[in-house]
């Protein structure tokens, strides 16, 4: 059978296990900051570390960040919680445990709708959003016969959320992913990087003949950490399973890994029965409760949502999907944005100013738009001036804008007059008249030609009329000559 008709007769089925690392100034459980690509063992403190007699703390503010990513995507939130340890030996886990929630995750029964083929929305259900420590980083390409170990990021405040198999396909997959990474960065939980593994996630996938009720057996890719890296690991695995299938085999439960260098899965253990973590309520921490005034402080403090923005700028602004996408891919650019339309009435254009030179400027200074030298009023005014035909949309851009940027502090008539940028404007506009009334009365221009220098004089009178008087004389006189001249020179 060919690849069209295995699609038609399989359907894949897909949940997501997403890991967001959240931008706190401090651990989990512990005071010490991390950043990240620092030299390896420098955050540090005993309790990471485990030395004996060292004991946990909660973290708030991860406490809050988590809330806030389950208000946002409509989860119950769990107001008694405990913390349970994961028990395994690893090396990147100094204490033999893992810090996690176990049966109490804070948030639970959410949903997120995703964007899908021809303009409609789909609904992920998510199961719950966990709370857990992450562990350290083993280094095993460094010694020839050691492995190496970095634990700067052991015990770094981590969310997981886990979704139910409502996903259908690995486009769908990586919408969520870009979903999820709008919301982390709009609620300023997270910096949703991939490529720093500050988001990340396992994917798992099985297959089902498209009438059977029952799910397939799953496979669980570990550790996705690129948006095509989503794309590519699902499709393959899908790829496999259902060739495998086909071929007379069964799927098995088991953990798999991306092989980056050969683009393909691979086999890393077996999970025929669940692992045993000996999970047990934590013994140093009291259970954390979250009051009914906290838990209003914090919806009080969610800002506007992505999802809700998109409406906005589609539907009311009527601003292009890409455009959209761009603008909301940054909550600084948008929050930006925002401003403007606060400021001025010509949304169309502002964000056409953001995504065309503004962001050309982002780009080659390689700087966010927090370092942009103009303030949303000020870059108002500029494109107002251009909207109000005051200021031509080219000068404005090439001229203006540039010298704006090198003395942000001056305002834009004042660079606009010291350039003369309003009368090229104005002489731009006044050459087209000029053009258009030669055109419109040629034996005029006949006459010039023939020697009657006085019908400039007509001439300026037309022009005036069609200025309403507000041409400068002076200027007005000589484009007039000049552009008989010219006229009468060429034909
Ligand atoms: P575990 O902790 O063993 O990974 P979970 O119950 O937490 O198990 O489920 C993990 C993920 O697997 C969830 O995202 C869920 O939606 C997904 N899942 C469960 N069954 C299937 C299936 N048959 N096919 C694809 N995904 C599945
Ligand atoms: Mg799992």
């Amino acid at each position: 059978m060919n690849k069209v008709d295995l699609r038609q007769k399989y359907q894949a089925v897909i949940g997501l296990e997403v890991h967001i690392q959240l931008a706190t100034d401090s651990k989990m459980f512990s005071p010490e900051g991390f950043q990240f690509g620092e030299s390896p063992n420098t955050f540090l403190s005993a309790v990471t570390i485990a030395h004996p007699g060292s004991l946990p703390t909660i973290n708030k503010n991860i406490i809050s960040c988590a809330v806030k990513l389950g208000l946002a995507t409509n989860c119950k939130i769990n107001q008694e919680n405990f913390f349970a340890r994961k028990n395994y030996f690893y090396p990147d886990l100094p204490k033999g445990y893992q810090l996690t929630q176990d049966n109490t995750p804070i948030c639970k029964n959410g949903f997120l709708d995703i964007p899908i083929k021809g303009d409609q929305q789909k609904r992920i259900r998510i199961q719950r959003i966990h709370i857990e420590e992450d562990a350290g980083k083993s280094i095993h390409d460094q010694h020839e016969h050691f492995s190496m170990i970095d634990l700067n990021r052991a015990g770094v405040g981590l969310v997981e959320l886990v979704t139910h198999p409502d996903i259908s396909n690995p486009e769908e997959a990586a919408t969520f992913m870009a979903e999820i990474r709008r919301i982390v960065r709009f609620l300023e939980i997270s910096d949703g990087n991939m490529e720093e593994g500050s988001l990340r996630c396992d994917a798992n996938v099985s297959v089902k003949l498209k009438e059977e009720e029952k799910l397939g057996t799953r496979a669980e890719i570990k550790n996705i950490n690129s948006f095509s890296q989503v794309n590519r690991s699902v499709t393959f695995e899908i790829n496999r399973q259902v060739a495998l299938v086909e071929s007379g085999g069964t799927v098995v439960q088991e953990t798999r890994t991306w092989d980056t260098a050969n683009q393909r899965t691979l086999s890393m253990r077996r999970k025929e029965e669940a692992d045993d973590y000996r999970y047990f309520p934590e013994p140093d921490l009291l259970p954390l409760k979250i009051s009914a005034e906290e838990l209003a402080e914090i919806q009080a403090s969610l800002p506007i949502l992505p999802q809700k923005l998109e409406k906005v700028y589609v539907q009311e602004l009527a601003l292009a999907k890409h455009e959209v996408s761009t603008l909301l891919e940054d909550k600084a650019l948008s929050d930006f944005f925002e401003e403007m339309r606060t400021v001025g009435r010509e949304v169309k254009a502002y964000a056409n100013w953001l995504l065309g030179p503004v962001k050309a400027w982002m780009n080659e200074t390689q700087s966010s738009i927090t370092a942009f030298p103009l303030s949303p009023t000020k870059l108002v005014s500029l494109i107002d001036l251009v909207q109000n035909g005051k200021l031509s949309h080219n000068l404005a851009k090439k001229s203006v804008f540039p010298e704006l940027l090198e003395s942000p502090a001056s305002s834009v008539e004042e660079i606009a007059t010291a350039q003369g940028a309003f009368e090229k404007k104005e002489g731009t506009e006044l050459a087209e008249t000029i053009s258009y009334l030669l055109e419109e009365f040629p034996n005029e221009v006949e006459k010039f030609k023939r020697g009657k220098k006085g019908v400039s004089g007509f001439f300026i009178g037309q022009l005036m009329k069609k200025t309403k008087g507000k041409a400068n004389p002076k200027v007005a006189n000589k484009m007039v000559m000049d552009a008989l001249k010219a006229a009468t020179k060429t034909s």
